[in-house]
Protein backbone atom coordinates (compact mmCIF):
# COMPACT_ATOMS: atom_id res chain seq x y z
CA UNK A 1 0.00 0.00 0.00
CA UNK A 2 2.90 2.39 0.53
CA UNK A 3 3.98 1.42 -2.72
CA UNK A 4 0.83 2.18 -4.17
CA UNK A 5 0.44 5.79 -2.63
CA UNK A 6 3.95 6.31 -3.43
CA UNK A 7 3.15 6.05 -7.30
CA UNK A 8 0.01 8.14 -7.08
CA UNK A 9 2.17 10.98 -4.24
CA UNK A 10 4.34 10.97 -7.26
CA UNK A 11 1.97 11.61 -10.10
CA UNK A 12 0.11 14.44 -8.26
CA UNK A 13 3.69 15.92 -7.70
CA UNK A 14 4.64 15.39 -11.38
CA UNK A 15 1.35 17.52 -12.86
CA UNK A 16 2.00 19.95 -9.95
CA UNK A 17 5.55 20.96 -10.61
CA UNK A 18 4.77 23.94 -12.75
CA UNK A 19 3.10 25.45 -9.40
CA UNK A 20 5.02 24.04 -6.73
CA UNK A 21 8.82 24.08 -7.44
CA UNK A 22 9.38 21.68 -4.34
CA UNK A 23 7.21 18.97 -6.27
CA UNK A 24 10.18 17.75 -8.16
CA UNK A 25 12.29 15.58 -7.65
CA UNK A 26 10.16 13.36 -5.18
CA UNK A 27 12.65 12.01 -2.82
CA UNK A 28 11.72 8.49 -0.86
CA UNK A 29 10.70 8.39 2.37
CA UNK A 30 10.71 4.79 3.77
CA UNK A 31 14.36 4.72 5.25
CA UNK A 32 14.10 6.91 8.51
CA UNK A 33 18.15 6.43 8.35
CA UNK A 34 18.13 8.51 5.66
CA UNK A 35 14.71 10.74 6.81
CA UNK A 36 16.63 11.49 10.65
CA UNK A 37 20.32 12.47 8.62
CA UNK A 38 17.75 15.34 5.90
CA UNK A 39 15.65 16.41 9.13
CA UNK A 40 18.72 16.94 10.94
CA UNK A 41 21.27 18.03 8.62
CA UNK A 42 19.22 19.87 5.96
CA UNK A 43 15.90 20.99 7.13
CA UNK A 44 13.83 22.95 5.45
CA UNK A 45 15.62 22.67 2.24
CA UNK A 46 15.57 19.03 1.47
CA UNK A 47 12.21 17.84 3.30
CA UNK A 48 9.45 19.59 0.90
CA UNK A 49 11.02 16.71 -1.55
CA UNK A 50 10.42 13.73 0.56
CA UNK A 51 7.77 12.06 0.14
CA UNK A 52 5.10 12.28 2.61
CA UNK A 53 3.50 9.18 2.10
CA UNK A 54 4.21 6.86 5.17
CA UNK A 55 7.02 3.67 5.10
CA UNK A 56 5.18 0.17 4.66
CA UNK A 57 5.73 -0.18 8.42
CA UNK A 58 4.12 3.12 9.57
CA UNK A 59 0.96 2.15 6.53
CA UNK A 60 0.88 -1.00 8.82
CA UNK A 61 0.38 1.09 12.10
CA UNK A 62 -2.56 2.10 10.47
CA UNK A 63 -3.97 -0.30 9.10
CA UNK A 64 -3.66 -2.23 12.21
CA UNK A 65 -4.58 0.21 14.86
CA UNK A 66 -7.01 2.13 13.01
CA UNK A 67 -8.96 -0.44 10.70
CA UNK A 68 -8.07 -3.66 12.13
CA UNK A 69 -8.59 -2.77 15.67
CA UNK A 70 -12.32 -1.46 14.50
CA UNK A 71 -13.38 -4.53 13.06
CA UNK A 72 -12.12 -6.78 15.99
CA UNK A 73 -14.30 -4.44 17.71
CA UNK A 74 -11.29 -3.10 19.81
CA UNK A 75 -9.73 0.64 20.62
CA UNK A 76 -6.58 0.83 19.46
CA UNK A 77 -4.53 0.78 22.27
CA UNK A 78 -6.39 -2.78 22.96
CA UNK A 79 -4.34 -4.44 19.92
CA UNK A 80 -0.44 -4.76 20.73
CA UNK A 81 1.47 -4.49 17.07
CA UNK A 82 4.46 -5.98 16.82
CA UNK A 83 6.93 -5.61 13.56
CA UNK A 84 10.13 -7.66 12.63
CA UNK A 85 12.47 -5.12 10.76
CA UNK A 86 16.17 -5.58 9.23
CA UNK A 87 16.94 -2.31 11.33
CA UNK A 88 17.13 -1.03 14.46
CA UNK A 89 16.20 2.54 12.68
CA UNK A 90 12.67 1.53 12.62
CA UNK A 91 12.46 1.48 16.14
CA UNK A 92 12.99 4.85 16.12
CA UNK A 93 10.37 5.42 13.41
CA UNK A 94 7.74 3.75 15.58
CA UNK A 95 8.66 5.73 18.09
CA UNK A 96 7.84 9.10 16.32
CA UNK A 97 5.24 11.37 17.92
CA UNK A 98 3.54 11.70 14.54
CA UNK A 99 3.10 8.51 15.13
CA UNK A 100 1.44 8.57 18.47
CA UNK A 101 -2.30 8.83 19.01
CA UNK A 102 -2.96 11.33 21.76
CA UNK A 103 -6.60 10.30 21.89
CA UNK A 104 -6.24 6.75 21.97
CA UNK A 105 -2.82 6.79 23.82
CA UNK A 106 -1.25 4.63 21.81
CA UNK A 107 1.35 4.25 19.35
CA UNK A 108 0.50 2.85 15.57
CA UNK A 109 3.39 0.18 16.58
CA UNK A 110 4.26 -0.76 19.77
CA UNK A 111 7.02 -2.57 19.25
CA UNK A 112 9.74 -3.54 16.92
CA UNK A 113 12.31 -6.15 16.94
CA UNK A 114 15.01 -6.86 14.51
CA UNK A 115 15.60 -10.16 12.29
CA UNK A 116 18.86 -10.42 14.68
CA UNK A 117 16.98 -9.84 18.09
CA UNK A 118 14.79 -13.05 16.95
CA UNK A 119 17.66 -15.08 16.46
CA UNK A 120 18.62 -14.18 19.59
CA UNK A 121 15.99 -14.91 21.43
CA UNK A 122 15.83 -18.01 19.85
CA UNK A 123 19.49 -18.60 20.58
CA UNK A 124 18.53 -18.07 24.02
CA UNK A 125 15.59 -21.00 24.28
CA UNK A 126 18.06 -23.31 21.92
CA UNK A 127 16.10 -23.13 19.26
CA UNK A 128 16.65 -22.42 15.56
CA UNK A 129 14.17 -21.09 13.08
CA UNK A 130 14.14 -24.55 11.11
CA UNK A 131 12.54 -26.20 14.36
CA UNK A 132 9.77 -23.84 14.27
CA UNK A 133 6.37 -25.75 13.02
CA UNK A 134 5.38 -23.23 9.93
CA UNK A 135 1.83 -22.10 9.97
CA UNK A 136 -0.87 -20.62 7.48
CA UNK A 137 -0.77 -17.02 7.60
CA UNK A 138 -4.05 -15.65 8.23
CA UNK A 139 -5.49 -14.02 4.92
CA UNK A 140 -5.75 -10.03 5.27
CA UNK A 141 -9.14 -10.40 3.52
CA UNK A 142 -10.69 -12.73 6.09
CA UNK A 143 -9.10 -10.96 9.09
CA UNK A 144 -10.40 -7.84 7.22
CA UNK A 145 -14.14 -8.94 6.67
CA UNK A 146 -13.31 -7.72 3.04
CA UNK A 147 -15.19 -9.59 0.47
CA UNK A 148 -12.61 -9.58 -2.53
CA UNK A 149 -14.79 -12.16 -4.01
CA UNK A 150 -11.64 -14.57 -3.27
CA UNK A 151 -9.58 -12.50 -6.04
CA UNK A 152 -6.71 -11.80 -3.32
CA UNK A 153 -3.93 -10.23 -4.95
CA UNK A 154 -1.76 -12.46 -7.70
CA UNK A 155 1.49 -12.93 -7.36
CA UNK A 156 5.03 -12.02 -8.33
CA UNK A 157 8.09 -14.40 -8.75
CA UNK A 158 10.41 -12.55 -6.57
CA UNK A 159 10.53 -9.22 -5.58
CA UNK A 160 11.02 -6.60 -8.60
CA UNK A 161 13.73 -3.69 -8.01
CA UNK A 162 16.37 -2.48 -5.23
CA UNK A 163 16.53 -4.79 -2.50
CA UNK A 164 14.27 -2.10 -0.26
CA UNK A 165 10.78 -2.77 -1.42
CA UNK A 166 11.08 -1.65 -4.96
CA UNK A 167 9.83 1.91 -4.60
CA UNK A 168 11.75 3.51 -7.68
CA UNK A 169 10.50 0.18 -10.04
CA UNK A 170 6.77 0.65 -8.86
CA UNK A 171 6.80 4.49 -9.38
CA UNK A 172 8.41 4.35 -12.19
CA UNK A 173 6.23 1.47 -14.50
CA UNK A 174 3.07 3.12 -12.26
CA UNK A 175 4.05 7.28 -14.01
CA UNK A 176 5.01 5.45 -17.01
CA UNK A 177 1.72 4.12 -17.50
CA UNK A 178 -0.64 6.73 -15.60
CA UNK A 179 1.69 10.10 -17.85
CA UNK A 180 2.94 8.25 -20.86
CA UNK A 181 0.54 6.04 -21.60
CA UNK A 182 3.46 3.52 -21.91
CA UNK A 183 3.62 0.09 -20.69
CA UNK A 184 7.57 -0.74 -19.30
CA UNK A 185 8.94 -4.08 -20.11
CA UNK A 186 12.05 -4.83 -18.27
CA UNK A 187 14.02 -2.12 -16.80
CA UNK A 188 17.61 -1.08 -17.85
CA UNK A 189 20.08 0.08 -14.80
CA UNK A 190 22.47 2.00 -15.68
CA UNK A 191 25.60 1.97 -12.83
CA UNK A 192 26.93 5.10 -12.41
CA UNK A 193 29.96 5.17 -9.61
CA UNK A 194 29.39 2.26 -7.79
CA UNK A 195 26.62 -0.27 -7.23
CA UNK A 196 24.44 1.67 -5.04
CA UNK A 197 24.22 4.83 -7.65
CA UNK A 198 21.75 3.57 -10.64
CA UNK A 199 19.66 5.37 -13.04
CA UNK A 200 17.38 4.56 -15.83
CA UNK A 201 15.63 6.61 -18.15
CA UNK A 202 11.77 6.19 -19.87
CA UNK A 203 12.05 7.63 -23.37
CA UNK A 204 9.26 8.21 -25.77
CA UNK A 205 10.17 8.83 -29.53
CA UNK A 206 13.46 9.35 -28.40
CA UNK A 207 13.05 11.84 -25.73
CA UNK A 208 13.53 11.09 -21.96
CA UNK A 209 10.47 11.74 -20.42
CA UNK A 210 11.05 10.39 -16.70
CA UNK A 211 14.80 9.74 -15.20
CA UNK A 212 14.77 7.82 -12.02
CA UNK A 213 17.26 6.87 -9.47
CA UNK A 214 18.49 4.65 -6.92
CA UNK A 215 21.71 5.99 -4.17
CA UNK A 216 22.54 3.64 -1.49
CA UNK A 217 24.58 4.35 1.61
CA UNK A 218 25.53 8.06 3.02
CA UNK A 219 28.27 8.37 0.30
CA UNK A 220 26.10 8.28 -2.49
CA UNK A 221 22.85 10.37 -0.51
CA UNK A 222 25.15 13.09 0.15
CA UNK A 223 26.57 13.07 -3.89
CA UNK A 224 22.52 13.01 -4.32
CA UNK A 225 22.12 15.99 -1.88
CA UNK A 226 25.25 18.19 -3.45
CA UNK A 227 23.92 17.78 -6.74
CA UNK A 228 20.42 18.87 -5.31
CA UNK A 229 21.40 22.58 -4.02
CA UNK A 230 23.51 22.78 -6.70
CA UNK A 231 20.53 23.09 -8.59
CA UNK A 232 21.73 19.93 -11.07
CA UNK A 233 20.09 16.54 -10.46
CA UNK A 234 17.99 15.93 -13.15
CA UNK A 235 16.75 12.98 -11.25
CA UNK A 236 12.25 13.25 -10.90
CA UNK A 237 12.25 10.41 -8.10
CA UNK A 238 15.15 8.70 -6.35
CA UNK A 239 15.31 5.99 -3.87
CA UNK A 240 17.14 6.89 -1.27
CA UNK A 241 18.27 4.34 1.39
CA UNK A 242 20.85 4.49 4.26
CA UNK A 243 22.37 1.71 4.06
CA UNK A 244 24.69 0.13 1.20
CA UNK A 245 23.12 -2.29 -0.64
CA UNK A 246 19.86 -1.19 1.04
CA UNK A 247 17.70 -3.00 3.30
CA UNK A 248 19.10 -6.55 2.94
CA UNK A 249 22.12 -5.30 4.65
CA UNK A 250 20.60 -3.42 7.29
CA UNK A 251 22.35 -3.45 10.70
CA UNK A 252 19.40 -5.52 12.10
CA UNK A 253 20.01 -8.76 9.94
CA UNK A 254 21.64 -11.71 11.16
CA UNK A 255 25.48 -11.85 11.93
CA UNK A 256 27.55 -14.22 9.38
CA UNK A 257 28.06 -16.82 10.90
CA UNK A 258 30.99 -19.45 10.95
CA UNK A 259 33.27 -18.70 7.79
CA UNK A 260 30.63 -17.14 6.15
CA UNK A 261 32.00 -13.40 4.85
CA UNK A 262 29.29 -10.68 4.68
CA UNK A 263 29.28 -10.59 1.25
CA UNK A 264 28.27 -14.22 1.20
CA UNK A 265 25.85 -13.19 3.36
CA UNK A 266 24.30 -11.18 1.69
CA UNK A 267 24.37 -12.99 -1.74
CA UNK A 268 22.44 -15.00 -0.04
CA UNK A 269 19.90 -13.10 1.08
CA UNK A 270 19.44 -11.56 -2.35
CA UNK A 271 18.64 -14.48 -3.75
CA UNK A 272 15.94 -15.37 -1.00
CA UNK A 273 14.79 -12.00 -1.50
CA UNK A 274 14.34 -11.94 -5.81
CA UNK A 275 13.12 -15.70 -5.56
CA UNK A 276 10.12 -15.83 -2.98
CA UNK A 277 6.80 -15.45 -4.54
CA UNK A 278 4.98 -12.22 -3.03
CA UNK A 279 1.62 -10.45 -3.74
CA UNK A 280 1.46 -8.25 -6.36
CA UNK A 281 1.00 -4.59 -5.80
CA UNK A 282 -0.37 -4.23 -9.42
CA UNK A 283 -3.83 -4.17 -9.99
CA UNK A 284 -4.14 -5.50 -5.94
CA UNK A 285 -8.20 -5.97 -5.74
CA UNK A 286 -7.53 -6.41 -1.94
CA UNK A 287 -5.25 -2.53 -1.71
CA UNK A 288 -8.51 -1.25 -4.02
CA UNK A 289 -10.81 -2.50 -1.45
CA UNK A 290 -8.83 -1.03 1.59
CA UNK A 291 -8.95 1.95 -0.36
CA UNK A 292 -12.73 2.46 -0.66
CA UNK A 293 -14.16 0.17 2.64
CA UNK A 294 -11.32 1.69 4.90
CA UNK A 295 -10.08 5.16 3.19
CA UNK A 296 -13.09 6.27 1.39
CA UNK A 297 -11.18 6.43 -2.12
CA UNK A 298 -8.00 7.47 -3.46
CA UNK A 299 -8.02 11.42 -2.88
CA UNK A 300 -9.69 12.06 0.45
CA UNK A 301 -8.57 13.40 4.06
CA UNK A 302 -8.58 10.08 5.64
CA UNK A 303 -5.98 8.92 3.36
CA UNK A 304 -4.09 12.07 3.89
CA UNK A 305 -4.67 11.16 7.43
CA UNK A 306 -3.80 7.38 7.72
CA UNK A 307 -0.95 7.03 5.05
CA UNK A 308 1.03 10.75 4.68
CA UNK A 309 3.10 12.05 7.47
CA UNK A 310 5.06 15.32 7.96
CA UNK A 311 8.94 15.85 8.81
CA UNK A 312 10.37 18.34 11.02
CA UNK A 313 13.79 20.07 10.56
CA UNK A 314 15.95 19.55 14.14
CA UNK A 315 17.09 23.05 15.26
CA UNK A 316 20.81 23.14 15.08
CA UNK A 317 21.94 23.38 19.14
CA UNK A 318 24.27 26.33 19.17
CA UNK A 319 27.07 26.04 22.02
CA UNK A 320 28.15 29.62 23.06
CA UNK A 321 31.24 27.93 23.74
CA UNK A 322 31.84 26.42 20.44
CA UNK A 323 31.39 30.06 18.44
CA UNK A 324 34.66 31.09 17.09
CA UNK A 325 34.39 35.03 18.38
S1 LIG B 1 18.21 1.17 4.31
FE1 LIG B 1 19.04 0.53 6.30
S2 LIG B 1 18.45 2.16 7.75
FE2 LIG B 1 17.18 2.38 5.91
S3 LIG B 1 15.30 1.25 6.38
FE3 LIG B 1 16.65 -0.13 5.25
S4 LIG B 1 17.77 -1.23 6.84
FE4 LIG B 1 16.86 0.57 7.82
Amino acid sequence: MSLIESAHEFVRRYRNRDIDKTALPMLASACPGWVCYAEKTHGSYILPHISSTKSPQQVMGSLVKHHLASVLGRSPSQVYHVTVMPCYDKKLEASRHDFYSDLYMTRDVDCVITSREVADMLAQEDKSLAEITEQPLDSFAKVLNIDDNGTEAGELDGHQGGGSGGYLEYILRHSASALLGVTLDDLKYKTLRNEDLKEVTVEVNGKVELKFAIAYGFRNIQNIVQKMKRGKLLYQFVELMACPAGCLNGGGQLRTSGEETAKQRLAAVEEIYTSVRINTPYDNTLIERLYTDWLGGHDTDKVKAMLHTEYHAVEKFINALTIKW
